[in-house]
């Protein structure tokens, strides 16, 4: 990461998550283009930033976050950045007093039924799925076999309605069944929560990958920076201003923005809704607080999971202490400080997610990247693949352009 000496930029990002820092790579290393990213935030690497602890456990300050993918190109690309600490996801679900598995499999079936009958349920099941099958709930809940049909009602009540109730802050009986359509239950004893080929943690953690995605020369980082101390949009001209030390210039490279989209135009036809956490990390006096990474609590209390992050590090941590994070979900209310999760699909912020965005695109200099500007929930590979497919556009428009004679323009 270069110090902030340079008068000129070819492109600035706004946001270090793995959208900005994946654009900003590709740019500097690909095009040799010099590139400010700026963030907000006094930390790069976005949701996905973690740290150590007092105790030297490496926590994730928004949340769990578990590498997996099924694409070889994004796990070929982070591994340029990263080494890899094997891990496979585990989760438990709190049923009825017991610690069931979860996506439900052979053992949780065993675990939440009695004996006699839960052998029947199993034998029902793989005569009709097979060993091995992974039969999404919805299937099963359409099965004439009453026990099939038992067990399908069971899961779908005591696993996932009242989760999915507390998560998206609405009522049981409001949730739609097509919303765990695709949740599925194993026949077998795999207790895997992801099946992706590529599983795992980055060795130092992300916040080392990400900082080692920004250590190029052409690339300068600002932290703590809002983009309203650097950046003007005139819509009406459609210009963009850089502000630097109490100057105005005007900006002609490309301006790639990763922040809320409905916040480039001060949210005048309405804010975007979205779903907030509050997360609350707890420091336990002992060396292990649950026997899984996360633990599901889908019936009693506020919360809908804790998650121990000793069960993420290898070779475990010395510390006598463990850290634990419980999540309360609740409503985005930015005025009092919440973090905008989960997007809130309604018919209405559809129309007016694609307003904006229409108004966005119209400026050609503007990229509106990732999941709070493209207004989507995107899973870490799919952040990835997604700013690579944007950086892959921008430079064949780039090549095309200097191959008609055009110069591209600095900043
Ligand atoms: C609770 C939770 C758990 C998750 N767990 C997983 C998981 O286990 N596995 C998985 O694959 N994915 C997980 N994800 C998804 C993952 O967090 C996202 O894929 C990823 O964060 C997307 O990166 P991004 O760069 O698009 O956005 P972000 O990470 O949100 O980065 C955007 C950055 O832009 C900055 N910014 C915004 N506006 C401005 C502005 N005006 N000025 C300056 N800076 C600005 C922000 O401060 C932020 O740093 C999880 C998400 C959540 C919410």
């Amino acid at each position: 990461m270069r110090s902030s000496d340079a008068a000129s930029y070819d492109a600035i990002v706004i946001g270090a998550g793995i959208s900005g820092a994946v654009m900003a790579e590709r740019m500097a290393s690909q095009l040799n283009w010099r590139v400010l990213v700026i963030d907000q935030r006094s930390h790069i690497g976005g949701n996905c930033f973690d740290e150590l602890d007092a105790d030297g456990i490496r926590i994730h300050r928004y949340g769990p976050h578990l590498f997996h993918t099924d694409r070889e190109d994004v796990w070929q690309y982070l591994s340029h950045f990263t080494r890899w600490q094997p891990y496979e996801h585990r989760v438990l679900s709190s049923i009825d007093g017991e610690l069931v598995p979860i996506p439900f499999n052979l053992t949780s079936i065993e675990r939440c039924f009695p004996e006699e009958k839960a052998q029947r349920m199993i034998s029902a099941l793989i005569a009709r799925f097979g060993e091995e099958a992974r039969v999404p709930i919805l299937e099963l809940r359409k099965e004439a076999e009453p026990l099939l049909a038992e067990l399908a009602d069971f899961i779908y009540q005591k696993a996932f309605v009242n989760y999915t109730s507390k998560q998206w802050g609405v009522a049981p009986e409001a949730i739609s069944p097509a919303v765990t359509a695709r949740v599925p239950v194993v026949v077998s004893r795999d207790d895997r929560y992801f099946t992706d080929p590529w599983q795992a943690l980055p060795a130092d953690g992300y916040t080392a990958m990400f900082a080692a995605m920004l250590n190029h020369p052409a690339i300068e980082v600002r932290l703590s920076t809002p983009m309203s101390e650097m950046l003007r949009f005139d819509w009406e001209s459609q210009r963009i201003y850089r502000r630097e030390g109490g100057e105005e210039s005007l900006f002609t490279g490309k301006v790639i923005y990763t922040g809320m989209i409905d916040q480039l135009f001060a949210a005048d036809r309405g804010a975007l809704r979205y779903r907030s956490l509050r997360f609350s990390f707890e420091r336990k006096d002992q060396p292990w607080w649950q026997p899984a990474t996360t633990v599901n609590y889908p019936n009693d209390h506020d919360y809908t999971r804790i998650t121990e992050f000793r069960h993420l590090m290898q070779p475990e941590p010395a510390a006598a202490a463990t850290t634990v994070v419980y999540e309360f979900p609740k409503e985005f209310d930015p005025a009092a400080g919440d973090e905008p999760y989960y997007p809130v699909f309604t018919e209405e912020g559809q129309h007016r997610f694609d307003d904006y965005a229409a108004r966005a695109k119209a400026m050609s200099q503007l990229h509106c990247l990732g999941r709070l500007a493209q207004y989507k929930y995107f899973d870490m590979d799919d952040a990835v693949a997604n700013a690579l497919e944007a950086f892959t556009a921008l430079e064949a428009a780039i090549r095309s352009k200097s191959a008609g004679g055009e110069s591209v323009p600095h900043g």
